[in-house]
């Protein structure tokens, strides 16, 4: 049956695992192999699979994990989703992440209901099974490759059951359907001079024991490896010598790595492998915008005002999509990563001098929230470009209700629930809510754009869709006076009523959203308020420099 099915769809498998430690950028390595099929012609699906046992990443906080990277479905997922939509231009939804949390809950949901006709519900195969059909329900007519990345590395505990379902697929399916790539660490020790293999051949002999034989290495290294190298890995991990691919440290930017992947034949090898024959890979643009990264005409640096300002992951997508605004300018973006609790304390004051715009994120919790207040107060006030995102949006009318309406002590109910003048506040759906997990106004809703003004001249459409995550709201008890005293309710949404774009026309650049336009940024189509926020800040350090 299993083989009629593989036979019908004629989908193929690809797994990436990885070895040795993490934090090698396999999320990156899988969409970059994500960008290669497509640039080989290739219909694609991706998907993560997380070992821990968190439904979803949505209540994990940023120290955790990172940014929760949001789909237009709502669904609140792992970050590496937003380097597979950045990578291949395509679109992930709730079916391409999954963690071993969901995977439980969804098999004890069915133990509870009796599904199991009173069988022993055991790992295998009532687990496996379960992870088998999850990864299958990616499987369709216009699918022919799935690429599957297990988080974690080899050896820990919790990532066992998903490297036994992935073996499974592997015998269900056959050899010429299913591929596994074995991300792995090969580190170069300077007190001896030398690049070492071991920790690799005992990654790789985890993974054997388990069943598993990789078909192609890929060696994350700080060093070239030799040919000598080359030879050891392929003899003692079992991979032909030209399965054995390097991935060094990128120079700029990691838009390199398809093409790093791409010189040494790694699209080619998965097509061999698979039995299939297709024209070589369309990688021109992909190659002319990496050119234009390493050749930027200037620069321009834009504060990023937020609570984590430490975590490189915890913005990751915005700081994407600056860099996505400068390739449309041909410029380098520079990012100034500012503590809102600094500018609290008033330790940031040389900071603003020098940068050419402001960027408020997305947060939650109050602290740091007057530090960005007041980021937002001086970007208005000193005529410097601004952007705001989510918890940005509500600290700009936060900011303009308190200094340009004159209501002291405005505030979002999340931050003082006792405020004279609630302009941020919830709904009255999220007031009943009690669960913290999936419950926030989530995914892509549509947004009407007002007639002249930047967000229209932007997109240069007046009926978008943009991706949000939040509970709270613009209080529309408070629009006219803001409306009144010159704030422009640049975009709102047609069926709730609800503020999604604000913007000041008396100011040069300064604009603000409820919804999360990072999250559709990519590389080859930057968003057009991350590009025109760029233009305004370029504009702003060529006229200072005047
Ligand atoms: N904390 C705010 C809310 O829940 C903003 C959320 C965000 O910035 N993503 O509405």
């Amino acid at each position: 049956m299993q083989e009629i099915m593989a036979m019908a769809n004629n989908s193929k498998y690809l797994f990436i695992t990885g070895g040795v430690v993490s934090s090698l950028g396999k999320g990156i390595t899988a969409a970059s192999i994500g960008c290669l099929l497509k640039a080989r012609g290739l219909r694609i699906r991706m998907l993560k699979i997380d070992p821990y046992l968190n439904v979803d990443p949505g209540t994990m906080n940023p120290y955790q994990h990172g940014e929760v990277y949001v789909t237009d479905d709502g669904a609140e997922t792992d970050l590496d989703l937003g380097h597979y939509e950045r990578f291949t231009g395509q679109a992930t939804s709730r079916h391409s992440n999954i963690t071993a949390g969901r995977v439980y809950w969804e098999v004890l949901q069915k133990e509870r209901r009796g599904d199991y006709l009173g069988g022993t519900v055991q790992m295998i195969p009532h687990i496996t099974d379960h992870v088998k059909s999850a990864i299958r329900e990616l499987v369709s007519q216009d699918v022919d490759v799935i690429l599957c990345e297990i988080g974690g590395t080899v050896g820990d505990i919790e990532g066992l059951i998903f490297l036994e379902a992935i073996r499974q697929i592997g015998l269900e399916e056959g050899t010429d359907n299913v591929m596994y790539v074995h991300l792995t660490y090969v580190p170069y020790i300077a007190a001896a001079g030398e690049i070492k293999t071991k920790p690799t051949q005992q990654s790789v002999a985890k993974l054997r024991e388990i069943g598993i034989v990789p078909d192609a290495l890929i060696c994350r290294t700080e060093k070239k490896l030799t040919d000598s190298i080359r030879r050891k890995l392929s003899l003692f991990c079992n991979v032909p010598a030209n399965a054995v691919i390097e991935e060094s440290d990128v120079r700029r930017t990691i838009y390199e790595v398809p093409l790093m992947l791409s010189e040494q034949g790694m699209d080619e090898l998965i097509l061999v492998h698979f039995r299939l024959a297709r024209p070589s890979a369309h990688l021109e643009r992909w190659r002319k915008m990496v050119s234009r990264i390493h050749h930027p005409s200037g620069s321009v640096r834009i504060g990023v005002v937020g609570k984590y300002s430490e975590l490189q992951d915890a913005y990751k997508s915005i700081y994407e999509a600056i860099a996505h605004g400068g390739i449309a300018h041909d410029v380098r973006t520079e990012i100034v990563k500012i503590a809102a609790e600094d500018v609290e304390k008033g330790r940031a004051e040389d900071v603003f001098g020098k940068i050419d715009g402001v960027l408020v994120p997305g947060g939650f919790g109050h602290r740091g929230i007057e530090g960005k207040i007041q980021a937002v107060r001086y970007a208005r006030e000193n005529n410097i470009p601004f952007l705001g995102i989510c918890l940005g949006l509500q600290c700009a009318v936060i900011e303009f209700a308190r200094n340009v309406c004159g209501l002291k002590d405005a505030n979002s109910t999340e931050m003082d629930p006792q405020t004279p003048h609630p302009v941020v506040s919830l709904m009255e759906e999220q007031k009943r809510i009690r669960n913290l997990g999936g419950t926030m106004r989530l995914g892509a809703w549509p947004c009407d754009l007002r007639s002249d003004t930047i967000a229209i001249n932007a997109y240069g459409t007046e009926h978008i869709r943009e991706r949000h995550r939040h509970r709270y709201e613009v209080n529309n008890e408070y629009r006219s006076l803001l409306e009144q005293k010159g704030m422009v309710m640049a975009g709102v949404n047609p069926d709730a009523d609800l503020v999604e774009i604000i913007e000041l026309p008396t100011h040069p650049w300064f604009l603000a959203t409820q919804f999360h336009p990072e999250f559709k940024s990519r590389p080859l189509e930057p968003h057009p308020l991350f590009r025109d926020f760029i233009g305004a800040a370029l504009k702003h350090a060529t006229e200072k420099d005047q």
